[in-house]
């Protein structure tokens, strides 16, 4: 088993003590707390361990344009039917649930790659009708977002991640098997000019392709003011060929951009967000250049704190990143057409929630360990 922090995911306060949520200690039991229980008024999404869902991950298809050596294979994957995708329609009435009846505080628009949906402009829309003040990102490839971030902006959308992992074109098409670097520059370049703020560049490092790269990459989106994230590699490989060995670490990430600047780590509350965040500045220097998070989900991860419920493309429940169990709530929506129908939908949600387990999809955190079994998914199919 590997040992490398992954005790951090798991704090040591006992469980339920005050403040934390969960405290999942390794060996913990499950807490019933069954005032939480699914069905309970006010219960919103809580699992078995005490943790509260707020933060709802929408995948809006499975479809990609890009084939990221880390996520897709070469040929792409065999995509789904378009009559098995949710409609904008029960993606409108699925975030109703979450809001109005479970405690949904954010939404997060994913996918594969979501740009890539006909009727997106549309679905933000009428998201944003219904919920005047919900936050709404959306996470994208931004292959595609130069002629759209307008758009995106005027219907309701509040900001954007962009996943770009290298400034360098012949790297870009190392990792993403396509040449379209200068398309993702312009779609940032356009979001920013749209007021699609902070926009926040999510960057997975390779050995020996582009972890080379990681300061001045940072160095680019601190002129720029864009906050910068670095994402551990997770093994959710559609190729399996993910290794604990081959990845590169969190404290390695740390190291690398201590070449050229100083991280402190910032003194905001974490409150919940996956990404430790650094303040960032030259060394010797007083001036504060700005942040850069790093999400340590494989090194130092933070289970324990998991606020996040998933809803794939499809419209499956998944309560873990990493879980091999998903709760199929499209069927219920279309069995029945009556608002009445509302409830059971929200109550087989909660139950898959509850079910969450503990770290990683397992008892335990460990991606690297012989029991952890990778998701028949892939990270484009699950929706990041
Ligand atoms: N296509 C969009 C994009 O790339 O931003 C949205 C979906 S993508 C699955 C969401 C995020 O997951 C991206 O930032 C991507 O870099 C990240 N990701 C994909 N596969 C990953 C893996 N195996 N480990 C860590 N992050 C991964
Ligand atoms: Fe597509 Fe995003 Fe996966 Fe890359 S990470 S292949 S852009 S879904």
């Amino acid at each position: 088993m590997n040992t490398e922090r992954v005790s951090l995911g798991m704090p040591a306060a006992p469980p339920g003590a005050p403040g934390t949520v969960g405290g999942l200690a390794d060996g913990a039991a499950p807490r019933p707390g069954a005032a939480l229980r699914p069905g309970a008024p006010g219960s919103g999404l809580v699992d078995q361990f005490g943790r509260v869902a707020t933060d709802m991950r929408l995948s809006l298809t499975d479809k990609c344009n890009l084939r990221c050596s880390y996520c897709m294979p070469a040929e792409g994957l065999a995509w789904l039917a378009k009559a098995k995708l949710l409609t904008a329609a029960e993606i409108v009435r699925l975030v109703g649930l979450g809001v109005d009846r479970l405690g949904v505080r954010e939404l997060r628009l994913t996918g594969g790659e979501p740009l890539v949906r006909a009727d997106l402009v549309e679905i933000i829309a009428a998201l944003r009708r219904n919920h005047p003040s919900l936050p709404i990102s959306l996470t994208t490839n931004g292959v595609g977002l130069a002629g759209k971030a307008q758009a995106l902006a005027d219907a309701g959308l509040s900001r954007l991640n962009v996943s770009m992992d290298t400034l360098h074109h012949d790297a870009f098409l190392q990792l993403t098997r396509r040449p379209f670097l200068d398309q993702v520059l312009a779609g940032i370049e356009a979001a920013d000019a749209a007021g699609l703020r902070p926009i926040k560049v999510n960057a997975v490092l390779l050995r020996g392709v582009n972890e080379g790269h990681a300061a001045e990459l940072l160095g680019w989106c601190l002129e720029r003011g864009y906050e910068l994230r670095f994402i551990e590699q997770m093994p959710l490989d559609a190729d399996h060929g993910w290794t604990r060995d081959g990845m590169i670490t969190a404290a390695e990430i740390r190291e690398l951009l201590a070449a050229s600047f100083e991280l402190v780590p910032d003194p905001r509350a974490r409150d919940g967000a996956p990404a430790e965040r650094f303040e960032v500045r030259r060394h010797g220097s007083p001036t504060l250049l700005g942040t850069v998070g790093i999400i340590a989900s494989v090194t130092e991860p933070f289970c324990a704190d998991c606020r996040r419920t998933r809803i794939t493309a499809e419209g499956k429940v998944m309560s873990c990143l990493f879980s091999r169990t998903e709760v199929d709530l499209l069927a219920l929506l279309r069995a029945g057409s009556s608002p009445a129908d509302d409830a059971a939908v929200a109550e087989r949600w909660q139950d898959a929630m509850w079910a969450k387990p503990r770290a990683h999809g397992m008892g335990h955190p460990g991606l690297g360990d012989a029991d952890f079994v990778q998701p028949d998914r892939s990270m484009s199919a699950i929706g990041g």
